[in-house]
């Protein structure tokens, strides 16, 4: 977003509550990315739907934020209405051993909850940091196989202004992706089935993955997680170490000596850094393999994505 698309950009009525130019570094996991034209964090489902309205009547896209946990933001920010949900959609409810969590409802604070009621499934996601809404865009889930859309019995979107609740014989969840990805879905929230299990078995497990999180991720540098995404039959950080990936750096953002599927950067790091070691990095995997590496990341940017996203 250049200064000039800036100017030019509306004036939004006070009600809505939308801040203009924010700096989305402070609201991703990552710590870097320029500032979006509007940002919003509605208080109510009402409200969020009237900023929907002025964002189409004024052909401003409309991005919702969640943990910013799975994204790298251009340094020049997103001409677009950013939305927190964090106060419209931030609650949940347990009813037996279902819970409907609302989709700003941060993962691993759900699994905790889970966890005190005795109700296992979710000690997967304890080291997850994405929220409902993101992790049904990614099905977000572990190397085991165990992911979030195996809990999932229904999912309800905002679509076309409209509150629509699907059953979970209308989502598709496949290996990090959705069908409410691709539809380009806005969640408002999801109901999840869980089981019933002592909650000393369930503490247990999550320390457990939490402490190989801890053993095997750079925890202590800013990072979005995995890069890239596993390619069939193989992991992108195996490759990626095969190849001198660790090796690979540009200014302050490099691949992590822990876990070369990482790439970190020591608080002052770029976009256009990171994008340099992105591209260095697939470069070399597809030079050896002949596999080019998806990102599981998602560019957030004004105009076509750089090349290593396309
Ligand atoms: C340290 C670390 C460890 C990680 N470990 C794992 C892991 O083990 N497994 C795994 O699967 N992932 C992992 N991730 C990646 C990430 O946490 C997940 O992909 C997570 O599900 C993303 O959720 P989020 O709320 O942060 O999404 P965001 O990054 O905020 O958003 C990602 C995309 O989803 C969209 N989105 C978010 N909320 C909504 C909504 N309500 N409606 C519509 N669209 C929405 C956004 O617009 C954006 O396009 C890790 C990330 C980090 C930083």
């Amino acid at each position: 977003m250049t200064d000039a698309t800036s100017a030019a950009l509306p004036n939004p009525p006070a009600a809505l509550g939308l801040e203009r130019n924010v700096s989305l570094a402070r609201h991703t996991y990552l710590r870097i990315g320029g500032p979006a034209a509007y940002f919003a964090t509605p208080p109510d489902i009402d409200t969020f739907v009237r900023i929907w309205a002025w964002a189409r009547s004024h052909e401003i896209p409309l991005r919702i934020i969640g943990g910013g946990s799975n994204m790298l933001v251009a340094d020049e920010g997103v001409r677009a209405v950013v939305v927190s949900l964090r106060r419209a959609c931030g609650s949940f409810e347990f009813r037996g051993s279902e819970v409907h969590a609302g989709a700003s409802v941060m993962l691993p604070a759900l699994a905790k909850a889970a966890a005190e009621r005795g109700l296992g499934g979710l000690e997967f996601a304890i080291g997850i940091p994405g929220d409902i809404g993101g992790a049904m865009q990614t099905n977000a889930g572990i190397g085991d196989g165990r992911s979030i859309g195996d809990l999932v019995t229904g999912v309800e979107v905002l679509r076309n202004g409209v509150l629509v609740a699907l059953t979970r014989a209308q989502v598709t969840f496949d290996y990090r992706h959705t069908s409410l990805r691709a539809a380009r879905e806005l969640v408002l929230g999801a109901t999840l089935a869980l089981t019933p299990r002592p909650r000393e078995e369930i503490e247990a497990e999550m320390r457990r993955l939490l402490s190989i999180r801890q053993a095997t991720q750079p925890t202590a540098e800013p990072n979005a997680g995995s890069v890239f995404r596993n390619p069939p039959g193989d992991s992108a950080g195996r490759m990626i170490e095969a190849v001198g990936g660790k090796e690979v750096a540009a200014g302050c953002v490099h691949v992590s000596t822990l876990h070369a599927n990482f790439i970190v950067h020591d608080g002052h790091g770029t976009a256009a850094q990171y994008v340099g070691v992105m591209t260095e990095v697939q470069r070399r995997v597809l030079a050896t393999y002949g596999v080019r590496l998806i990102p599981e990341i998602e560019w957030w940017g004004d105009g076509p994505p750089p090349e290593v996203f396309q």
